[in-house]
């Protein structure tokens, strides 16, 4: 099935365990509207990145299912679900290769001046700048020449690049300080009236900036002011 357009990212009673555990995800039903911005937060364990997977295509439903623009992820083809839908995990993963190799890593093979138009409006120009190579510093085995910070400033800038319909940012930011984070999350958050921003957080400040807030695991709805939705 092809996708339309943008549309709504839609659960209706999604279940969910991994096998022989207990259920991590019972009957959820969400709705976000494209281009909206929400945050889930929630204790240790309580399945916010399991959600994430999940809105990703990367885990199926036990049962319910998890719709984007009205095409259930189930029956998509796989390939098109990876280019809509971006989750920048907990965990990056870069492969050896410089800064610039790694960031470019996405369909439609960006190049050297699309790589640097988009660092420049994430702001992390002079970030980029100040490694000892620029971007052609090499990032080592597994990113292992970058701080944890700086390989998640080029996995956020991957996915920037590749410019998902819907950007799932699984604590993308954690250890990226907290000026940086703003803008970034800013940025990405104002990138496109079309693109759903979906951020998983324990930062107080970014939780802030959604502007519909998920608690897990009671899976509450609730708007920036804290008021439940329906
Ligand atoms: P954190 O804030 O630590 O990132 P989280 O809210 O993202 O936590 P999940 O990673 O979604 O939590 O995990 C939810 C539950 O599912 C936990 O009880 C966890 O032990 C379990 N779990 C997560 N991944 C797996 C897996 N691959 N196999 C079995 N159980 C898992
Ligand atoms: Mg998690």
């Amino acid at each position: 099935t092809e996708f339309p357009g943008s549309g709504a990212l839609t659960l209706a009673g999604v279940d969910f365990g991994y096998p022989a555990g207990p259920p991590v995800l019972a009957n959820l039903s969400l709705t976000v509207a494209p281009g909206d911005h929400l945050v889930i937060a929630g204790e240790t364990g309580s399945g916010k990145s399991t959600l994430g997977k999940l809105v990703a295509g990367l885990y199926r439903p036990a049962s319910g299912t998890v719709n984007y623009a009205g095409v259930d992820l189930a029956a998509a083809d796989p390939v098109q679900v990876r280019e809509r839908i971006v989750l920048v995990p907990q965990e990056v993963v870069l492969v050896e290769g410089s800064v610039a190799e790694n960031m470019a890593m996405v369909p439609g093979r960006p190049g050297r001046l699309a790589v640097e138009a988009a660092l420049d409006r994430l702001g992390l120009t002079a970030w980029a700048a100040s490694l000892p190579d620029g971007l052609d510093t090499g990032v080592g085995r597994h990113g292992a020449r970058l701080s944890a910070g700086e390989r998640q400033l080029v996995a956020i800038a991957r996915a920037a690049l590749a410019d998902p319909a819907v950007l799932i940012l699984d604590e993308a930011t954690a250890d990226v300080d907290p000026v940086t984070a703003a803008r970034i999350e800013q940025t990405l958050a104002a990138a496109s009236d079309q693109r759903t921003l979906i951020v998983i957080a324990h930062r107080a400040d970014t939780i802030a900036r959604g502007r519909l807030l998920l608690r897990m695991p009671e899976a509450r709805l609730s708007d920036g002011a804290g008021r439940p939705m329906p």
